[in-house]
């Protein structure tokens, strides 16, 4: 792994850590999520033990107490492996709207759990008739008593079928435009009825990750669960997350990035056409070259974003520019990776398909990548 300059002895040490453990886990259990189209709670309960979910939690809540370029290192690391199963980025922003937003109560209640892995957090925003638009969300929550009842439905959740602290957007003011959404935690080890999980859906990539759909009829969560105290923050609370939660779509489209080029190297050494291996061609030489050159110009990119995130510096329209640009570069590579490895590189059998399946769906989530364009004009023409 290539040391970025934002990166100390302590970030070394732990992706070290990182790695160890990934090496160890992944190889004996991809085949099975892949077929089981989920990963166990064994498994986040197993990373949990070594550090992996809590690193920029505070000690206080179980955490590794260090900044959030700790989870970058992890983002990386577990990127570089080709995995795409396992939903470690939407656990990571779910811990962080609760220790950003939550009260000390629902912070003591909720994080340690996260931690450890004996929870497993998903973010519910997405619904069957909004996804771009957010503030058209159709997901009621109407406060009676000292409860919500929540009715609606959520569609593409990572971690739909496994995870049991969901982070669900809802309106608790229709009228109230955006001063009217909140998030209200779902501890599904506690909802009763009025809980059901979907399809887990059957996707063109990432058959290892549970993309599901979520239901919510009248389901009775007690108020104390509104993520902060007061109601109508939760547009306010998705929108300061989205830079981060953009930033981690750069860490993964760089890890797989390097790793499309790493196996498309060891694949043009090994493989002869016309009496010659294909890395001796000049079209293999260039596109490879072209290849590693844009690899190093995003990871500049993404180190460069690194270090003003952590000067406080990180804002909106530079997240917007990282998600567009790292995946739609992303989906270029491994385009070029998998063409020169011809028609195996078509079969799954070649880590390169999956890295190209995989790809497709960095352009769409997170905000699609038109509206972050759309996003960075606005910022260019404010009026
Ligand atoms: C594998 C996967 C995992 C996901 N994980 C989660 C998750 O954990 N939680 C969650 O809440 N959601 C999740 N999503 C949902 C994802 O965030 C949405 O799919 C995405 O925001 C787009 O919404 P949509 O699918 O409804 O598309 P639409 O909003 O219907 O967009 C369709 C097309 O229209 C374009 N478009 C829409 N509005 C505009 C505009 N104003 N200007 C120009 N073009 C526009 C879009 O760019 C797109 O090309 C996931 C999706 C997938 C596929």
């Amino acid at each position: 792994m290539k040391h970025a300059p934002w990166m100390t002895d302590d970030h070394v040490a732990y992706g070290d850590t990182v790695r160890h453990f990934l090496s160890r886990e992944l190889p004996g259990n991809l085949e099975r999520w892949t077929a089981q189209g989920y990963v166990e709670a064994e498994f986040w309960r197993k990373a949990g033990d070594v550090g992996i979910l809590g690193a920029s939690i505070p000690e206080c809540y179980g955490g590794g107490g260090l900044d959030r370029t700790f989870d970058a290192v992890a983002f990386l690391e577990y990127s570089r492996t080709g995995d795409t199963g396992w939903g470690l980025g939407v656990h990571n922003i779910a811990a962080h709207y609760i220790l950003g937003y939550g009260t000390e109560e629902q912070k003591t209640r909720w994080l340690p759990g996260l931690v450890s892995g004996e929870r497993i957090g998903a973010i519910a925003i997405t619904e069957p008739g909004s996804g771009s638009d957010m503030k058209s969300i159709a997901t009621r929550a109407r406060k009676q008593g000292d409860h919500y009842r929540i009715s609606g439905s959520k569609i593409f959740i990572t971690n739909g079928q496994t995870a049991n602290l969901l982070c669900v957007v809802t309106k608790t003011d229709p009228g109230a435009g955006s001063r009217g959404v909140s998030i209200i935690v779902v501890d599904t080890n506690e909802a009763g009825e009025g809980f059901r999980r979907g399809r887990k859906l059957k996707k063109l990539g990432m058959q290892r990750q549970d993309t599901s759909e979520l239901f919510f009829d009248e389901l009775s969560v007690p108020a104390e669960n509104l993520l902060g105290a007061v109601d109508g923050q939760g547009f306010y609370q998705l929108m300061h997350q989205l830079s981060w939660e953009r930033l981690i779509i750069g860490f993964m489209a760089l890890g797989a990035c390097e790793r499309a080029l790493e196996v498309t190297l060891d694949y043009v050494k090994g493989r002869r056409a016309f009496q010659k291996r294909l890395i001796e061609f000049q079209n293999t030489r260039f596109k490879l070259a072209e290849v590693a050159t844009k690899v190093e110009v995003l990871r500049a990119f993404v180190d460069q974003a690194v270090a003003d995130f952590l000067a406080g510096k990180y804002d909106g329209t530079r997240a917007a520019m990282m998600k567009w640009w790292a995946t739609q570069t992303q989906c270029e590579i491994v385009d070029e990776c998998l063409q020169l490895h011809g028609g195996y590189g078509y079969t799954m059998e070649y880590p390169i398909a999956e890295l190209y399946t995989d790809a497709r769906v960095q352009k769409i989530y997170g905000g699609t990548n038109e509206i972050m364009k759309d996003l960075i004009a606005r910022a260019l023409d404010p009026n």
